[in-house]
This record gives C-alpha cells, sequence and structure tokens, in this order.
C-alpha cells in the first residue's frame, strides 16, 4: 500500500478537491449508516416487548462528555417509548419506519455524492497517464526506441493504462471509502460495547492473515502476464507492417506459429491471475462468516449466563453493525487485490516515465537563429555501443551556401554521421560546431529549426496533403503550401487527386507512389525554409522518370542554402562543391568530381562500377 501511495500520489496532486470532497461525502454517509441502524432498537423494541423499562427524559444540559452515550440512548429510548405510548404498535412501527426510509435517503445521496466526486479523479489520472507517455515518447531519443521494441511500448500506452483503469482506478472508491467506514463502524462498535469489539479484534488477525496470502504473488504473475501480452503486440506490429513479405514468402504459417505460442502463453498466465483474484471474495466471505459464528457464540453465551453487559436488543444492533462492516472489509481486500495487478501495469509504464534522455540540453542555451559561416566536424567519433565504432576522427567542413556529398557503401556510417548534427545521438569523442559553437550548448529547438531533412523514405502522416506539406511551420496559408508544392513538382498531381490539397493520404502516405511522396516530403522541407539542409539518399527509391522531377525539385530546393547530401547515384551529386567517401566509418577520399576521378581510387572504381 506504501509504493501505491509513493507511485499514485503525484497523480492525485491536481484533484485535491474532489478528494476532500469525496471523503468528507463519505464519512457522511457512514455516519448516517449508523444512525439509520439506530431506529432498529426501537423497532425491535415495539415488536418484541423485550424491553419493559420505563424511560425518563434527562434535559440536554445535563449531558457531557462522560455521559453523552448513556443521555443519547436514554433520551433516544424516551424518545421512541412516547411515540409508542402515543400511537398504536403498528403506527408507530409505520413512523419509525418513515424515519428510516429517510435517513436511507439521505445516506444513499451522500454515497452517489461521494462516488460521483470520484469520477472526474478517475477518469483525470487515467488521462493524465496518458498524456504522460505520449509526451515522454516525443521527448526521448530515437535511441530509446531502437532498443525498446514499437510493440512493447504500445503495450504499455494502451493495454497497461487500461489495466491500471480497470484495477486501479475503479478499486479507487473503495480504496477511499471502506476504511472510512469500517473506522466508523468500528467506532460505533466500541461506543456499544467495548468488551465485544475487543474479542471481535481478536479474531482479525487470523481474517486479514488468510486474504494477505492470496495477494502475495499476484503482483509478479502479473507482471509476468503482460509482457507476454507486449510480445504478443509487437508481433502484430510487425506483421502489419510486413504483410507483404509475409504474403510473399508464404510464411501465414510460421508468423501464426509465433503468434499463437505467444498468445496461449498470455492467456496461461493471465488466468492463473484472475483464477488467484477470484479467491479473494470467497474466502473473505468465509472467514467473515466465521467470525460472526463466533462473535455470536460468545455474546450469546454472555447473555444467557445473564451477567452481560449489553441486552438482547443492543447485541442484535452489535451483529447488523459488524456484518456491515464486513462488507468495506470483503470490498478492501478486493480492491487490494485488484490493485496489487494494476501495479505490475503501474510499473511498466513507469519504465518509461522514468527512463532517462540522455540528450541533455545546456542550462543556458545558446538561441541560434542563422547559420553565418560554417558546420564544422573535428575529430568526432561516434558508437551506438560499447563494442562497434562507427564512426572514426571525422573532420569534415559544411561552408555556407555549399553542397557537400557523402558517398559510400552501405554500412559505412554516412546515416549516422548526418543523425549527428541535429543530435539525435550524441557524439562520444570530438566536437560538431556550428559557427564556432558546440552544438551541446545551443538550444536543441533552435538547433532543429535550422535543419530540414529529406530522407529515403519519406515519413507522412495520416492527414491531408495540406497538412503533410504544413507539418513543420505553424499558420502556413494556402498560396504558401501551393508555391512550396510548385517548387517541389508535386502541384500538378495534387491538383488531379479527388480533393486536391485536402485528400487524405492514408496511414504513411501509402495511398501515394514513391516518387509523390517523395516531392510532398521535398515541399515540406521547402515550406520549412531551413538554412541547412540533410538529404539522404532522397532520390535513391525512386525510378528514373520520377528521379529526374525529384532530382529537378531537389535542385531548387538547394539553391542558396547550406546542403549535405548522401547518394548512392553518384550522378546526383555530380556537382557538389565537396565529395567526401565514407568508408567504414572513415573519410577516406576527399575532392570534387573531377579530383576524385582523376585521383583513380575508391570514388573511380564506385563510379565505373555504376557505369556499367
Ligand atoms: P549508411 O547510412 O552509410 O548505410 P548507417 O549510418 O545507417 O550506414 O549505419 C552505419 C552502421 O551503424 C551500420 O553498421 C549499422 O548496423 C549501425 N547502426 C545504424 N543504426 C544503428 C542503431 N540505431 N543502433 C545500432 N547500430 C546502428
Ligand atoms: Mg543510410
Amino acid at each position: 500500500m506504501r509504493e501505491f501511495f509513493k507511485i499514485m500520489g503525484p497523480y492525485f496532486f491536481p484533484y485535491k478537491g474532489y478528494v476532500v470532497c469525496t471523503l468528507f461525502l463519505n464519512i457522511l454517509a457512514a455516519i448516517l449508516n449508523v444512525f439509520s441502524f439506530t431506529l432498529l432498537l426501537p423497532i425491535l423494541n415495539i415488536l418484541f416487548k423485550i424491553d419493559q423499562k420505563h424511560y425518563d427524559f434527562i434535559p440536554w444540559d445535563q449531558c457531557s462528555w462522560n455521559n453523552l452515550k448513556d443521555v443519547l440512548i436514554n433520551n433516544g429510548y424516551y424518545f421512541s417509548q412516547s411515540v409508542c405510548d402515543a400511537f398504536t404498535p403498528s403506527t408507530a412501527l409505520l413512523l419509525f419506519g418513515g424515519i428510516l426510509a429517510f435517513l436511507t435517503l439521505l445516506k444513499t445521496s451522500a454515497y452517489f455524492g461521494g462516488s460521483a466526486t470520484l469520477m472526474p479523479i478517475k477518469t483525470g489520472i487515467v488521462r493524465d497517464i496518458r498524456a504522460n507517455i505520449y509526451k515522454k515518447i516525443l521527448n526521448l531519443p530515437l535511441s530509446f526506441f531502437t532498443e525498446e521494441r514499437k510493440g512493447d511500448i504500445l503495450a504499455r500506452v494502451s493495454t497497461d493504462v487500461n489495466e491500471v483503469d480497470a484495477s486501479i482506478t475503479s478499486s479507487l472508491d473503495m480504496v477511499i471509502k471502506n476504511p472510512i467506514f469500517i473506522i466508523i463502524y468500528v467506532g460505533t462498535m466500541f461506543a456499544v460495547s467495548w468488551e465485544l469489539t475487543l474479542f471481535t479484534l481478536l479474531v482479525v488477525p487470523f481474517l486479514a492473515g488468510g486474504i494477505g496470502r492470496i495477494g502475495k504473488k499476484l503482483k509478479s504473475k502479473s507482471l509476468y502476464a503482460q509482457s507476454k501480452w507486449s510480445d504478443g503486440l509487437s508481433q502484430i506490429e510487425e506483421t502489419l507492417g510486413g504483410l507483404r513479405i509475409i504474403k510473399a514468402f508464404v510464411a501465414e504459417k510460421k508468423m501464426e506459429d509465433r503468434f499463437v505460442a505467444v498468445n496461449n502463453e498470455y492467456r496461461r498466465a493471465s488466468m492463473r491471475v484472475a483464477i488467484r483474484q477470484s479467491s479473494a471474495h470467497p474466502v473473505s466471505e468465509f472467514l467473515g462468516t466465521c467470525m460472526i459464528v463466533i462473535v455470536l457464540w460468545f455474546g450469546g453465551y454472555l447473555i444467557f449466563s445473564g451477567n452481560s453487559p449489553i441486552d438482547a436488543s443492543i447485541f442484535i444492533y452489535f451483529l447488523v453493525i459488524l456484518y456491515t462492516t464486513l462488507q468495506p472489509i470483503k470490498d478492501l481486500s478486493k480492491a487490494g487485490y485488484s490493485i496489487q495487478k494494476g501495479m505490475a501495469s503501474m510499473e511498466r509504464i513507469n519504465k518509461i516515465m522514468s527512463a532517462q534522455n540522455p540528450i541533455k540540453e545546456n542550462d543556458n542555451p545558446v538561441i541560434f537563429p542563422h547559420l553565418n559561416s560554417q558546420i564544422e566536424f573535428r575529430h568526432v567519433s561516434f558508437s551506438y555501443s560499447e563494442t562497434k565504432h562507427i564512426l572514426h576522427d571525422i573532420n569534415l567542413t559544411i561552408p555556407k551556401g555549399k553542397t557537400v556529398a557523402l558517398v559510400g557503401q552501405s554500412g559505412s556510417g554516412k546515416s549516422t554521421l548526418v543523425d549527428l548534427i541535429p543530435r539525435f545521438h550524441d557524439i562520444q569523442e570530438g566536437e560538431i560546431l556550428i559557427d564556432g559553437i558546440n552544438i551541446k550548448d545551443m538550444s536543441i529547438l533552435s538547433l532543429r529549426s535550422l535543419i530540414g531533412n529529406v530522407n529515403q523514405e519519406a515519413i507522412l502522416f495520416n492527414d491531408t496533403i495540406f497538412n503533410n506539406i504544413a507539418f513543420g511551420v505553424s499558420n502556413a496559408t494556402m498560396e504558401q503550401v501551393t508555391e512550396a508544392a510548385r517548387i517541389a513538382n508535386a502541384h500538378d498531381f495534387i491538383l488531379e487527386m479527388e480533393n486536391g490539397y485536402q485528400t487524405c493520404i492514408g496511414d504513411r502516405g501509402c495511398r501515394l507512389s514513391g516518387g509523390q511522396r517523395q516531392r510532398i516530403s521535398i515541399a515540406r522541407a521547402i515550406l520549412k525554409n531551413p538554412p541547412i539542409l540533410i538529404l539522404d539518399e532522397a532520390t535513391s527509391a525512386l525510378d528514373t522518370e520520377s528521379e529526374r522531377l525529384v532530382q529537378d525539385a531537389l535542385e531548387k530546393l538547394m539553391k542558396s542554402r547550406t546542403t549535405i547530401a548522401i547518394a548512392h547515384r553518384l550522378s546526383t551529386i555530380k556537382n557538389a562543391d565537396e565529395i567526401n567517401v565514407l568508408h567504414e566509418g572513415r573519410i577516406i577520399e576527399t575532392g570534387t568530381h573531377e579530383q576524385l576521378i582523376a585521383l583513380g581510387g575508391y570514388y573511380k572504381r564506385l563510379h565505373d562500377m555504376q557505369q556499367l
């Protein structure tokens, strides 16, 4: 429970007003409940004529803390006796019944109010958790997501949050309300007969022990079940992405078997959790009834033996309260199990929430709106992991307004090198400087605002063409978007689509061809109008015809900008001001196209191969 309040506490904080409200209403409900039960006493007395004693009214001013209980009981009896004397028994019963009904109405209203004020808390907490995870996902570095699988993250956002909703927030009212009820009921029991209550409490440890046993392994079992479902979701995610290949390689059966295995294991694990959880109610029911039986026996024994501290009708009242106390105890134990299960999910969610972003912003970051002279790599080395170095001692200068190209075989580290400029990864050795300022000292926002990306795989969103082009710019007008599309050679094909710029392009732009997607992403870069442009194999995935269109668009984009272009096809970077050949993470040749051909080295060999 301590863990529960530690983890969930901060989530309650914004709703403290509601928490106070619901606490108050539930206390009110419990007190009203106790009082409505006291009406049982005169009713029992009337029905069974148990009490023949005559009561005199004690004036309220004679009442003090010491005799409060006695005065209250005496005057209560006096009142009910006067009612019984004044009316016939059946009218008196009706009257008491009416009061009981009225008190119950008040009680249930307070009860309802208590639950209703809880709703904003419950729904709010779940909303906040979702929003926090989403925000965290946006903030974490790219490297986090290569280690954590997407399905696993999806499982945490969806299934685990739902589990928290189902297990924790739905038990919240039980956690808030039941302790209040139990305290007030036990307090009442003490007021009625402390002897009997003490005896009753002796039985409690045995009740709690039985219930606690079951809850023990619930969390670890639940963690295991959720991790299995993460595996399942990862597979679904992979399958959706790779459906084309799965069908082409007729691997449906293989994929299905893999999924069935995970799915079965998930079912087995969650079944065990559910069975264990469902034993909560019967166990507490049984133990609770045992408790009542023992108290019944003990109280009855006292009354029969003639030296009982209470009379029969008060004993019945005591039993009614005791029985009423059992329900919140049962609910609380059920909620306890439920929370154990939910905490497993909360723990998984917290794994993401507590993930550190290694890319930290300087405390006094330099805001940097323009590029004035150059970008410089100075003795830069980088590796994704301890074991393998990807880039070694890179020295590279990219002057303002020039186009610098990177070529080299795949895996030589070209994409990695350009990812270092917007700080998608932080370098281990050396420095990257823009106008002489280390990028680690710059505000990340202003650094990234300087840079526009066009990649091999155009990354588009399931939205309209307009919104995809206007993605990096707030308040873009239709004219600006059209102009960007025109420069990117995209305007014509966009107009041919059914809704023009308002056409939805489907998931990741799947309703467009590769060349069209690429031109939209170029239009997006044109609209952002960044001083630095990074083109990572922007035309590699295209056929010759659309390559020509895209290349043309790119050249317009590169004009007057500082560009780093990675190209697979050397023809596209022939005109670059400088070409760097990257091989196994080192720059091995540098020069213009003509110089490198004349050098007759690695570049010439690549060039000759492509001529074939
Ligand atoms: P290129 O773009 O030249 O084809 P990359 O920069 O993509 O090459 O990759 C260079 C090397 O870095 C490759 O060996 C690749 O396996 C490795 N690599 C790329 N991305 C990651 C990553 N996120 N985590 C670990 N290794 C990576
Ligand atoms: Mg690459």
